[in-house]
């Protein structure tokens, strides 16, 4: 008998959903299936009424949601006959790529920016044979050089302006409208280039029996079974994203030419789906929100403290943003919220470690001043 996982990969799974065709040579690693985790200690903490979910994203195969765009980029690339890819990334779209390709026999080109990308993501794309380019620029600057390039040289661009990318990543709210049995009245997230909250709204629409903001009653994901629709607008949450204080151009309206901050993943001031990321707001009747970079670490080192789950700081601008809201009421008593870790903390060592302070401490290797130290902290 071949080997045949329980669980093989979104495409498998969402086929019947996804523009893939039937005889497709599927290229995955087991992508999507991530686990909702529902907060206990931070809401108690809050003393607020809120069910509080992660999505935990991190858990794909390469750490992060780029998995689920992957997927479908570069199965798409290799079945219409692409031997090589190329991106642009801060970090995790290149990890992906690269491993996607590895596992597909095809070649990878990513264009990353000089400095401030995570030593994890970095480590992924050397190890998983990527040709690493280091712009003199930042995210902005390759994606700028990425779309003229695919009409100068044979790649496939695997961003996320390819379209199957967001097919891929639509089916994160697939899974959660089946976990929960019902859309959660918000899903925040953070925003860098906003093709994942886009994708996530093309998910929900689906879902929700509405493929092109047309809302109809019958649930289309599952013959109209499920308790969907109860509190929500229209059976759709309302999508919040919130973006870096200093990376922020849906909070002024414009493009940023220097984003800064420490959450390296949505360093982006130039966000390619700005358009779809709008539409997906009104249409949710949901808002842009920002954090600047103390409450983005501190909401990442809350989640590691007090749920066990560790995140990479980009992916705590999501709960940051929420605990705001949820503490001044505009995400009111009594909602499920849904907030999406999208990378996993291991990505970026070198950030959580800086923040470690006098969390190691230097003792003798003897018994007694082992004893001794845990004594004196209990
Ligand atoms: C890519 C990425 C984001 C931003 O997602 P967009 O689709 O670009 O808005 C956020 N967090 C992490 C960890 C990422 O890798």
């Amino acid at each position: 008998m071949p080997f045949r996982p329980r669980y093989s990969g979104l495409i498998d799974k969402y086929r019947d959903r996804l523009p893939i065709a039937d005889d497709a040579r599927v290229i995955s690693l087991g992508e999507g299936n991530t686990p909702l985790i529902r907060l206990n200690n931070i809401p108690r903490d809050l003393g607020c009424d809120v069910e509080l979910y992660v999505k935990f994203e991190g858990l794909n195969p390469t750490g992060s949601f780029k998995d689920r765009g992957m997927t479908m980029a570069v199965t798409q690339a290799v079945n219409a006959g692409s031997e090589a890819i190329i991106c642009a990334s801060t970090g995790n779209t290149s990890a992906s790529a690269a491993a996607y390709a590895a596992r597909a026999g095809i070649r990878c080109f990513v264009l990353i920016p000089d400095g401030k990308i995570a030593m994890g993501k970095l480590a992924q794309a050397i190890m998983h044979g990527s040709e690493v380019l280091q712009i003199e620029g930042n995210f902005d600057d390759g994606m700028r050089i990425v779309k003229q390039m695919s009409e100068h040289a044979p790649v496939t661009i695997v961003n996320s302006i390819n379209p199957y990318r967001l097919q891929g990543q639509k089916t994160a709210a697939f899974e959660i409208v089946e976990e929960l049995e019902r859309a959660p009245d918000f899903h925040c997230l953070p925003v860098g280039n906003a093709g994942n909250i886009t994708a996530h709204w093309i998910g929900y629409c689906e879902c929700s029996g509405s493929r092109d903001g047309k809302l109809t009653d019958a649930c289309a994901f599952c013959d109209g079974n499920c308790r969907y629709a109860s509190n929500t607008v229209g059976g759709r949450p309302r999508m919040v994203g919130y973006q870096a204080a200093g990376a922020n151009p849906f909070l002024r309206g414009e493009m940023v030419d220097e984003p800064e901050t420490v959450a390296t993943a949505i360093r982006i001031g130039h966000p390619q789906s700005w358009q779809q990321a709008w539409a997906a707001s009104k249409e949710s009747d949901g808002w842009f929100d920002q954090c600047d970079d103390t409450e983005i670490l501190a909401a990442q080192r809350l989640l590691a403290d007090r749920e066990g789950i560790f995140c990479e700081p980009a992916s705590a601008t999501s709960v940051a943003g929420a605990m705001r809201d949820i503490g001044t009421g505009k995400i009111p008593a009594g909602s499920t919220v849904v907030c999406t870790l999208t990378g996993h903390g291991l990505k970026d060592p070198d950030v959580a470690i800086r923040q470690a302070g006098d969390a190691i401490s230097k003792v003798p290797a003897e018994l007694e001043a082992v004893r001794k130290a845990i004594l004196d902290r209990i």
